[in-house]
């Protein structure tokens, strides 16, 4: 059965009764449909309660199908809620980009998903059109400022903030807009990214209340003056709007898991061209509410985790009591040098090879000190000898490792991993930041490459550093960076597989989000509007005159 038959054929409970598992009444939600719901505000005056345990999800350096992080996530919470703990699982919502193009959805796979999966993974409660229309709405009164008297002489060269779309369309890229004459606006070249890499995508991910949302929308950097000087959304006195128009967005969603374990789902940030953790309110109301709450970082722990761990962690308040990374042996041969079409057949060199990569992603999560668990997802092409070298390889290095078969059996298929996770969370938690806020943007830079990605040095292009010289005159230095690069490697080639050494980071740009309060990098030839592959996705689905979908993934 494909991942969308199963979820069709799932029996769901309705979302109060999902709700009540948490404790909340109907007055704490709002339901839209009959399996999903919003969550109200909740005021939560009380710190976290030190007893819940908070457990993050991630990878290896992944192949382009992904490797099961969420759907070992999803199994993960189930096996907890099936040995009684009360849990709630914490994610990211789906964008139509990969849905449409290359990976799929986003909430799991097999026995292991959230649903309404068919939902979720396309409009779901609104949440990414709601902030595509904000963000478009800020450039056309961006636009319509500077036609009308641009007080604050903004410079139609600098404007950085661009409109976006929630969906991978390369021929947006670049644009040129307000052209057809005097009335039609002022021309300048701009551009679209997509609405996942997008700063209100990050700033929804990232406020703590609606106080907070509006403080980082008037926060937001636009461009600059003709002085070379940040103009802010504040000085336009645009933020009202803005929030008014994210307001129920920031509302967390909740859903449920096939095994019915109450499940987050708000904000969907990438994490190879942002900052790729939901949302810390989402996040936040899981660790109030629950005992266990499980959630993830996208791609591999060089993105991800890295980003939770130094971008979300000091807004949430709570540091993750264990982390899982996900291998799989698919992924490790991937990384050992096995052609992605031939990743089904026994490759032992290769998956010897590929350990490198699981090694440097333990060796960057033990630096956090944060107690890690290996989860070996297990694959049906997985041959006994291929699993038998990975267990021997993890026990040589004295690895917990646990074989989960979320895909193939749900909760039942994850319950070891949980009893791992169990114990993991109770051992001692020393955790160490990668870097302290005060360093300079340059010094977190190299840190993240050196100490992370096992890179030797970065180099910035002119435009970059001049870039951080002015970036220091405006009082920046202090904020996280958020570097976006290929997920495929440490390095910015995604071609370098496995674990390279003595490789450069190139920057080529910066881009202030002042709002959500980071420095992106861009590194090598990452884009923030992806493009879609020639057979993409959406030609296998299709909807019969029932509107039954077939072929989603
Ligand atoms: P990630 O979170 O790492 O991107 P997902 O959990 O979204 O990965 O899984 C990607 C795809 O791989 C999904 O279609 C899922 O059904 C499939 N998948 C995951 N684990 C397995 C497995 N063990 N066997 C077969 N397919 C799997």
């Amino acid at each position: 059965m494909t991942d969308l038959e199963i979820a069709q054929a799932a029996k769901l409970e309705p979302i109060s009764k999902i709700a009540s598992l948490i404790g909340l009444s109907d007055d704490d939600i709002e339901p839209y449909g009959k399996y999903k719901a919003k969550i109200n505000p909740i005021d939560f005056n009380e710190a976290i309660p030190a007893s819940h345990k908070l457990v993050l999800v991630t990878s290896i350096n992944p192949t382009p199908a992904g490797e099961g992080k969420s759907t070992v996530l999803v199994g993960l919470g189930d096996a907890l809620t099936q040995l009684n703990h009360k849990t709630i699982i914490a994610m990211r919502e789906p964008s139509m980009g990969p849905v449409m193009g290359m990976k799929g959805g986003a909430t799991g796979g097999g026995y292991s998903q959230v649903v309404p999966m068919e939902d979720i993974n396309l409009h779901f409660t609104g949440d990414m059109h709601a902030l595509t229309s904000a963000n478009n709405t800020l450039a056309a009164l961006i636009d319509n400022y500077l036609l009308h008297d641009n007080q604050l002489d903004i410079d139609p060269r600098r404007i950085i903030w661009k409109r976006v779309l929630d969906i991978n369309d390369r021929a947006l890229r670049q644009i040129v807009t307000g052209m057809g004459g005097v009335s039609q606006g002022v021309v300048r070249q701009t551009g679209f990214e997509i609405t996942a890499a997008s700063e209100l995508m990050a700033i929804l991910c990232l406020a703590t209340d609606l106080s907070d949302l509006k403080r980082r929308i008037s926060n937001i950097v636009i461009g600059y003056n003709t002085d070379k000087q940040p103009v802010t959304v504040g000085q336009l006195h645009f933020e009202d709007a803005i929030t008014i128009l994210l307001k129920e967005a920031l509302k967390p969603n909740l859903v449920q898991t096939l095994g019915h374990t109450p499940t987050i789902i708000h904000g969907g940030p990438f994490a190879n061209i942002a900052h790729g953790c939901n949302s810390v309110l989402a996040t936040k109301t899981a660790l109030n509410l629950a005992d266990y709450t499980v959630t993830e970082a996208g791609f591999g722990a060089d993105l991800g985790a890295e980003k939770f761990l130094d971008i979300k962690r000091p807004i949430l308040g709570k540091t993750p009591d264990t982390v899982v990374v996900v291998a799989t042996v698919r992924a490790l041969k991937y990384n050992g040098g096995q052609p992605l079409e031939q990743l089904e057949n026994e490759n032992l060199v290769a998956l010897e090879n590929g350990f490198a990569n699981l090694q440097r992603h333990l060796d960057n999560m033990n630096r956090y000190q944060i107690p890690v668990v290996v989860s070996i997802n297990h694959f049906t092409s997985d041959t006994k000898a291929e699993l038998d070298l990975l267990k021997s390889y993890c026990e040589r290095q004295g690895i917990e490792a646990v074989v989960t078969d979320s895909w193939a059996n749900g909760g039942s298929g994850t319950i070891a991993l949980a009893h791992q996770v169990v114990t993991a969370t109770q051992q001692p938690n020393k955790f160490t930041p990668l870097y302290n806020s005060e360093e300079s943007l340059t010094d977190k830079l190299t840190t993240i490459v050196t100490d992370v990605y096992g890179g030797s040095e970065v180099t910035l292009s002119k435009k970059a550093q001049r870039q951080l010289q002015q970036f220091a005159d405006f009082g920046w230095q202090g904020l996280p960076v958020c570097i976006a690069k290929t997920q495929y490697s440490f390095s910015d080639d995604p071609h370098l597989l496995g674990a390279p050494t003595d490789f450069t980071i190139h920057i080529r740009e910066f881009i202030p989000k002042i709002g959500a309060g980071f420095i992106v990098a861009l590194a090598g030839n990452i884009l923030t509007m992806p493009g879609l592959p020639k057979k993409p996705a959406a030609l296998n689905m299709h909807i019969d005159a029932d509107g039954k979908v077939t072929g989603l993934f």
